[in-house]
């Protein structure tokens, strides 16, 4: 999925994570969660490459440029011990971040955490897959037959923000 996919399947899903959590998002929760929603792909250097057009109008030519460079470099350190689509997209490893988020007692970590599933769940539809019983098994599962960037994924998009519409609102229009 497209890190755009990403953003929104996160933020839709935040009435989600409040009915499972309790009490509410705040403001600063949501950059956190997506930021969650995007750090798996830290193993794709081509994402990061992406990244930096969506970054550049908020921090400049300069920044971004920096930002790029640094990202790129841990990309390919993470890439060479994981591969792409490996550990990081992992069930395990998103339990990892919930559990640190339990340990600690840090709200933001568990936002993180919240956003990271959002990302598997999101891959796990894709034509590609995720490595669900990772790293015991390396086999990839795919729900649906999405390829990224495809009419299939933003019909995806749709559906989700439809779904989303209508829990908000659909005892209003009801
Ligand atoms: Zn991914």
């Amino acid at each position: 999925m497209t890190a755009a996919t990403h953003v929104v399947v996160a933020l839709a899903s935040i009435s989600l994570y409040e009915s499972y959590f309790g009490g509410s998002a705040s403001l600063l929760s949501l950059p956190v969660i997506v930021l969650g929603s995007l750090a798996p792909d830290i193993d794709n250097s081509g994402a990061i490459v992406r990244w930096r057009r969506w970054i550049k109008p908020f921090v400049g030519n300069l920044l971004a440029d920096a930002i790029e460079r640094a990202l790129l470099g841990v990309s390919e350190v993470v890439r060479s011990i994981f591969g792409h689509r490996g550990f990081l997209h992992t069930p395990v490893f998103c339990s990892l971040l919930f559990a640190a988020g339990s340990v600690t007692g840090w709200e933001w970590v568990t936002h993180f955490a919240w956003g990271y599933a959002t990302h598997l769940a999101a891959d796990m539809c894709t034509v590609a897959g995720i490595p669900l019983l990772g790293p015991f098994r390396r086999e990839r599962v795919s729900l649906l037959p999405i390829r990224t960037g495809s009419a299939g994924e933003l019909l995806a998009v749709c559906t989700v923000l439809a779904l989303l519409a209508i829990r908000s609102f659909g005892s209003v229009l009801l």
